[in-house]
């Protein structure tokens, strides 16, 4: 049987569930990868992301091309490529690996249902995370709203189901081979618009060991690089997320935040309105601020808290920001500034490297708390208190704001006191108003 696999959020080979039944299933599998056009089309020329995946695909394409066969890549939208190709070159069923995505389960429903209509199949498999939408849930078969029950059914259901790693090589004769006089050659990054200048540096693909082992303690210091940096690679599943989640399970702290990712995977699938809304419909009724000069002096890391503006900066330098520095950033812009959350969250969205819609539309909910299980709203990061507890030496502030003590630094575009009362009093209001 001839067969497709879709790359998508997986760009690796190894260990990969869809490729792994795909290449077991059938006699002839033909890899492929769409830029898709809906997605591209929203992005900057400069967006290091698509550099990235450039480079992610040109290696697998490399890869392919030693097992005899080749990566096919398009430009499009894979609703009407992928039913044309399977059309053309005769191919029975489409293989791929699940997402969780508001925007992405659309898109695959109306895939499906193209191919159903032409009299052929569809596989999708779960590979992106361990536990997926409906596996752990409550004992009434909802979704648990709250993590930390969520995080011990998730840690009970993996001591009855043991992770399980596919050894793709076993049956990678059955790619689809292609004589190296008909290979395609990777479109270079200008024939979709975008520019090939990497300005960031990518981080590496590797599990350091020794970060995993002091992660628990120095986790929370921006200024000693103390953790892991796999989020981009989760995020793209270059590495694939039961091989990080083995090594995690010696090391309790670390495990939790992979579970923090898992949490959220599973609330966007079930509550699609959350990319767009607060979670509780009630804090759509909070009347946020809106001020172009302030949201533009966050942005560009000129608040006069040197904390908030070192993170701001980090993040518009490298594309990556320390998590502790996102949750005093996320904080200062929502209860201090007192912004509406999706301003925050479409800018850190532009500019992460390991920008996930679930992971950081939970966190800004959960920042600005309205989220499911949310800070509670009182509960807001002093700044000044941040820098004294998690940088006391100034070492981080230094590396990103060089001026900070000097002349040139700009005066507090805020009054932390008064800022504060006047969000917590914008909350009371709703939540009187509820009763
Ligand atoms: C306002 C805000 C926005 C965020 N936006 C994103 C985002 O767009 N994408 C994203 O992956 N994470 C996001 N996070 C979570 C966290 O900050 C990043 O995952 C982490 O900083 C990435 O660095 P790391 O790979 O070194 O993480 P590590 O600390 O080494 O953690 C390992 C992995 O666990 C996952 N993880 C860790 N912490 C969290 C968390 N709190 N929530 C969900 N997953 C977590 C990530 O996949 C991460 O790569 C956000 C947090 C905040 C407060």
């Amino acid at each position: 049987m001839n067969a497709l696999f879709w790359h998508r959020r997986d760009l690796r080979i190894d260990d990969n569930t869809a490729l792994f039944h795909g290449l077991k299933d059938n006699t002839s599998l033909l890899p492929i990868f769409i830029f898709d056009s809906e997605i591209l089309n929203g992005l900057k020329s400069d967006d290091q992301r698509i550099i990235f995946i450039h480079q992610e695909i040109k290696k697998l394409k490399e890869e392919y091309q030693i097992y005899s066969s080749d990566l096919l890549v398009y430009n499009g939208r894979p609703e009407e490529i992928i039913p044309k190709l399977m059309l053309e070159l005769n191919i029975d069923s489409l293989y791929f690996n699940k997402d969780y995505e508001p925007y992405a389960i659309k898109r695959d429903k109306t895939i499906e249902k193209k191919i159903y209509e032409l009299n052929k199949s569809v596989f999708s498999y779960k590979d992106h995370v361990i536990f997926e939408e409906n596996e752990v849930l409550k004992n009434d078969n909802t979704p648990f709203l709250v993590y930390t029950y969520y995080a011990k059914n998730w840690i009970e259901n993996l001591t009855n189901s043991p992770i399980e790693s596919l050894n793709t090589s076993s049956f990678i004769q059955n790619l689809k081979k292609i004589n190296p006089k008909n290979r395609t050659l990777l479109p270079p990054l200008e024939t979709f618009g975008f520019s090939a200048k990497q300005k960031v540096v990518f981080p590496e693909k590797k599990i350091d060991l020794q970060c995993l082992e002091n992660y628990y303690k120095e986790r929370d210091f921006p200024a000693l690089q103390a953790t892991s940096r796999l989020g981009v690679h989760l995020r793209f599943g270059t590495l694939s997320i039961r091989k990080v989640v083995k090594l995690a399970l010696n090391y309790d702290v670390f495990l939790k935040e992979l579970i923090w990712r898992e949490f959220y995977q599973m609330l966007i699938y079930h509550f699609p309105h959350s990319a767009q809304f607060a979670f509780k419909k009630l804090y759509e009724q909070i009347e946020w601020n809106y001020d172009e000069q302030k949201i533009n002096q966050w942005m560009t890391g000129q608040t006069g808290f040197p904390i908030v503006d070192a993170g701001m900066r980090e993040l518009n330098e490298t594309c990556f920001m320390h998590n502790r520095v996102r949750m005093i950033t996320a904080s200062f812009f929502c209860k201090n500034l007192g912004m509406d959350w999706r301003i925050g969250e479409r800018y850190f969205a532009n500019k992460l490297l390991d920008y996930d819609l679930a992971s950081n539309v939970g966190s800004w909910q959960w920042v600005a708390g309205i989220g499911c299980d949310a800070a509670p709203y009182f509960r807001v990061f002093n700044p000044e208190l941040q820098q004294q507890k998690f940088d006391p030496n100034f070492a981080y502030i230094k590396k990103w704001v060089p001026e900070w003590n000097s002349d040139l630094y700009p005066t507090p575009i805020v009054d932390l006191k008064t800022s504060k009362e006047e969000i917590l009093a914008k909350f009371k209001k709703v939540l009187k108003q509820k009763g």
